[in-house]
């Protein structure tokens, strides 16, 4: 027989969401006359925008017309749309992103990973501890995490979060080689200001750091202070790699397109001492092995960057952040104390009395009817946390809430 990636030998089988839904089924059957809202949602609920429809539309017309087929895309993505996103995500923005920069994918989390295509199995990798699971998986499985002990990886490097540090990690000690940092983040909540990302801009020049900065939530904030993309400051583009979606932002999720930047002044070295740009290794390695995102999906993405498209990314990303502000101020009011939830459609609670996660997930179950995520299951220091989201329909979040009120 094969021998396999030992590195799933070492994955542990995750269990968060399949838990959390074991655990409202059972709640359900033994309690059939009680409704039970999920406010563990991580998926959007509202549906995709008119303006992405009728584009959307239109490309399946030229799809289904011999004169207007499309077969194989640009591997990097379609002009129309990059060309779209340095304007509004970037130029409009004052960042100097161009489209050369920009490569459309099928969302951001098949990026996160294949991002490890690209930088040494050597490298030593820093997350922030709650995170996405998503970047300790992925270096688990390309053989960068070590073994895992006492709950953490060997060799990652946990950047701590708590409200001591409002969520905002301290710089390493060791130094870290590549650094995921994601802000708005999920599931903390929390946002970031100039001042303080600058310090790991500062800190990837100095120790020759890559940060790859997962800014999927950027649409959600609202403060003129807090950090939308990466290159908002100064030298970022010599070491950072920017990961953006269309799935929080416009409701892609179920759709699939995202894009990531790798700016073409970021440069590694190979064992040699010869240097390379990362974004020539990006395209090397998207050539080789992507075929695209699909045309009708890059026609509904480009739609998102109409006047139409712009004001209805306001309204839905306004509409998740009003349920979250109602979380945050609902669990407040009764004595819990709630983070995020301003910049973010994430709320990040506690009883802050020592209570575990699984606790505190089934006695809201039990007393008011509504699911959250354990943050025990976003890394060691999510316990006695749960993740509750601003992505169900207000008339459900006001529900919840009124019970818990
Ligand atoms: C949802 C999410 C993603 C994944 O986005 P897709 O484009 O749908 O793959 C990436 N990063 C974070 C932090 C997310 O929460």
């Amino acid at each position: 027989m094969i021998e396999v990636n030992n590195n799933f030998h070492l994955l542990p089988v995750s269990y968060l969401f399949s838990e959390v839904g074991r655990r409202v089924a059972a709640f359900r059957e033994a309690n059939p006359e009680r409704e039970v809202i999920r406010m563990d949602i991580g998926d959007v609920t509202r549906p995709l925008f008119p303006s992405v429809i009728a584009a959307m539309h239109e490309a399946v017309e030229e799809l289904a017309s011999s004169s207007h087929f499309h077969g194989y895309g640009p591997e990097q993505g379609y002009a129309f749309l990059r060309d779209a996103i340095a304007e509004h995500d970037y130029h409009n923005r004052g960042i100097a992103i161009d489209s050369e920069d920009i490569f459309v994918s099928d969302g951001a989390k098949s990026d996160i990973g294949n991002l490890g295509d690209i930088y040494s199995r050597e490298c030593k990798v820093a997350v922030m501890n709650p995170a996405y699971p998503v970047y300790v998986d992925d270096s688990v499985i390309d053989g960068r995490a070590g073994v895992l002990k006492d709950g953490k990886w060997s060799r990652l490097i946990y950047l701590d979060c708590d409200p001591e540090n409002n969520f905002l990690p301290s710089l390493p000690e060791e130094k870290a080689d590549v650094i995921f940092l994601c802000f708005p983040n999920n599931p903390t909540g929390e946002a970031i200001s100039r001042p303080e990302l600058k310090k790991w801009v500062d800190y990837a020049r100095e120790n020759g750091s890559l940060i790859i900065f997962d800014s999927a939530y950027e649409a959600f904030v609202r403060n003129p202070d807090i950090v939308r993309s990466i290159y908002e400051i100064e030298g970022a583009k010599e070491v950072a790699i920017e990961i953006r979606s269309f799935s929080k932002t416009a409701g892609f999720t179920g759709l699939r397109c995202g894009y990531t930047v790798v700016p073409r002044e970021l440069k590694g070295t190979y064992k040699d001492g010869t240097q390379v740009a990362l974004n020539s290794l990006w395209n090397r390695r998207q050539t080789t092995k992507f075929n695209g995102a699909s045309y009708v999906a890059q026609k509904g993405a480009a739609a998102v960057y109409t006047p139409e498209g712009m004001a209805d990314v306001r309204k839905a990303t306004d509409y998740y952040l009003a349920n979250a502000a109602l979380i945050r101020q609902t669990l407040i009011s009764k004595g819990y104390k709630a983070f995020g939830g301003e910049n973010s459609p994430y709320v990040w609670a506690t009883a802050d009395n020592g209570e575990d996660s699984w606790n505190l997930f089934g006695k809201l179950l039990e007393e008011y009817g509504f699911s959250t995520t354990p943050g025990s299951g976003f890394g060691s220091k999510g316990d006695g946390y749960i993740r509750l989201t601003g992505f169900n329909s207000r008339e459900n979040t006001e529900k919840a809430m009124s019970k818990i009120k």
